[in-house]
């Protein structure tokens, strides 16, 4: 068969140091955690304090847990897929949630697209943190719109777009950094992973937004 399934070696030294320390964190959070809930159950008094310093200590870890499933390094498998079946697909899983907030996803592909060499997996991730950051940002509902059409050189070019606020233009150069997020409760991974993907498939991700027009998510990826 075409399929080819490797074992990735291609995250980066920082990815592996960062997933190698974020380990290492576990572990005194864990006895932090513990002791925290002895205290807690041996002062009655001021039990809020505890209750702060127990559900920061879950966000730590949360953060953590999210980051070492995300840079872990997964088996690849590449092959030879049709973009279009891809994201009908994602379309429809992520439909049932964004009718939910009143938005609309409309796919706008353009026919007969030839196939892309990829790994469904890793794509199908980048559509869902990127649908699942517009829907995040279209609070007042609306439409999503995917769109798909071939460029010269071989590309094919994915364009999603909201309406959002946008992004203020001195936060278009954080996007992507670990752990940058505006939203509460956000982790500011999402974003990070998608670029991560995008390149191991040779292709680009930028995003763009003007003021109050939302914002546009483009990705290149080779045929
Ligand atoms: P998270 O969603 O956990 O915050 P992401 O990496 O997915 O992390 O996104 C990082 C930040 O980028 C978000 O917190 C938000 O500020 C900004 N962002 C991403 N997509 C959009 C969008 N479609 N509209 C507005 N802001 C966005
Ligand atoms: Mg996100």
């Amino acid at each position: 068969t075409e399929e080819m399934i490797r074992r990735s070696d291609k995250l980066s030294a920082l990815g592996q140091m960062a997933a190698g320390i974020a380990h290492e964190i576990r572990n005194p959070l864990t006895a932090l955690k513990g002791f925290v809930q002895l205290l807690k159950s041996q002062s009655p008094n001021h039990p809020i304090y505890f209750e702060i310093m127990l559900s920061e200590l879950e966000r730590i870890n949360f953060i953590v847990t999210e980051f070492m499933r995300m840079a872990k390094p997964q088996t690849e498998s590449f092959q030879h897929h049709d973009l279009a079946v891809i994201t009908e697909n994602i379309v429809s899983f992520m439909s049932a949630q964004a009718i939910l907030y009143n938005i609309e996803i409309k796919m706008v592909l353009e026919p007969s697209l030839p196939h892309i060499y990829c790994d469904e997996n890793q794509l199908k991730q980048v559509f869902i943190n990127v649908l699942k950051n517009a829907i995040e940002a279209m609070s007042g509902g609306g439409v999503i719109e995917f769109k798909i059409k071939r460029q010269p050189g071989a590309k094919l070019k994915i364009e999603i777009s909201d309406q959002g606020p946008g992004i203020p233009e001195d936060q278009i150069a954080l996007l992507g950094s670990p752990f940058f997020t505006t939203k509460e409760g956000g982790t500011g991974l999402g974003l990070m992973v998608s670029y991560q993907i995008i390149e191991n498939h040779n292709g680009k991700l930028y995003i763009t937004s003007e003021a109050d027009s939302g914002a546009t998510v483009h990705i290149e990826l080779p045929e």
